[in-house]
Order: C-alpha cells, then structure tokens, then sequence
C-alpha cells in the first residue's frame, strides 16, 4: 500500500465539532492502518505556537505555523487531521495553495447551536466580555466559499459527519487499499 499524505482542515466556529469528527476520522483511519497525525488548535496554542494571541496577526501566524508543519508531514506520506478555527479565507487558502494535496471541510453549526454547547465555556466568558477577540461575537469567521465536505453538525450525527470526511477522501483517492 503506497499511501499519498493529505492534509484535512476541519474549519469551522468554537463548539461547530471540528475535534469531535477529527477524532472520530482518526480512529477510523488507524483502524484501516493508515499513518496519521492530529494537529488540534488548542494543544498546539499550547507548544508549537505558544505566546500567539487572537488578534487578526495572531492568528494568522497560528495557522501559518500549523500549515508549515502540516505540509511536512504531507509530502511524507502522512494524513494530517488539522482542526483549527482558522477564520480567515486568505490564510486558508494561502495553506491549502502551499500544501496543494489539502482537503477542506467546513465544520458548519450555527452560532447559536454552538453557544447552547458551549463546550469549553468560553461563550459565556466573552458574552460577559471576559475573553475579548472570541470568533462568533465580537471577531470574524469567514466561511469557506468552496468546501469540498461541509459538515451540518446540528443536522447530522458524528458518524455521519465522519464518513462524509472518509468517503471524500477516498473518492479523491488518498485511501488505497
Ligand atoms: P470544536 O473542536 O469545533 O471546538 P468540539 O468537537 O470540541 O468542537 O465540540 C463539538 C460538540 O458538538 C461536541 O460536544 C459534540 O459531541 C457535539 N456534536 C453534536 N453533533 C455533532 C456532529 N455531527 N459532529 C461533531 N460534533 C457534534
């Protein structure tokens, strides 16, 4: 099996579900035996860009970083699972032009369904102005115009979300048997 590296960014609000089908399509793929790595936003703030904070300079330098490390892994052969809220469309696809074998997934729930979540907690902290900069409610998300898989959490299980992830890369054929 002579597997291509690919780079999938989930995109997508705080709370849409990108770590949740990130997880859930890693799982998959380990289970069928393919070389994968996770760069999920939130542990990666946490080393590889470390000190950054959420200003529009900021952030892009986040997702400059990732997209640099995840383009190395992709020319190895890797399937690198990127989760990022990564909300500006001009370094997305400054990334995706760089990393070239590069799947986009739009994580899509509405704000509203995302607050309600409100996974972490962190709507209610920026709602009480508590955290500034938070994507949704006072800072920009961008949507991808052109997602090749968009997934409507707040309709779909994560099963469903997951395999629709699976099926476009094996339709785009990244997963050889
Ligand atoms: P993000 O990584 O985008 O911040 P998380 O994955 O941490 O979001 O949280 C998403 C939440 O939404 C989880 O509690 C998850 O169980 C729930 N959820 C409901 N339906 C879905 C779905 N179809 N896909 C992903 N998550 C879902």
């Amino acid at each position: 099996m002579e597997q291509r590296g690919v780079t999938v960014w989930f995109t997508g609000l705080s709370g849409a579900g990108k770590t949740t089908i990130s997880r859930a399509v890693e799982k998959k793929l380990r289970e069928r035996g393919y070389l994968v790595e996770v760069l999920d936003g939130d542990i990666v703030r946490e080393n590889l860009t470390k000190g950054l904070g959420f200003s529009k300079e900021d952030r892009d330098e986040n997702i400059r970083r990732i997209g640099f490390v995840a383009h190395l892994l992709t020319r190895n052969g890797v399937i690198v699972l990127v989760s990022a809220i990564s909300p500006y469309r001009e370094i997305r696809d400054e990334v995706r032009g760089r990393i070239g074998d590069f799947v986009q997934v739009y994580v899509n729930a509405p704000l509203q369904v995302c607050e309600d979540r409100d996974v972490k907690g962190l709507y209610k902290k920026a709602r009480a102005g508590q955290i500034k900069n938070f994507t949704g409610i006072d800072d920009p998300y961008e949507s991808p115009t052109d997602p090749d898989v968009e997934c409507h959490t707040d309709q779909e299980s994560e099963e469903e979300s997951a395999m629709k992830v699976l099926q476009k890369l094996e339709a785009a054929g990244y997963l050889p048997k």
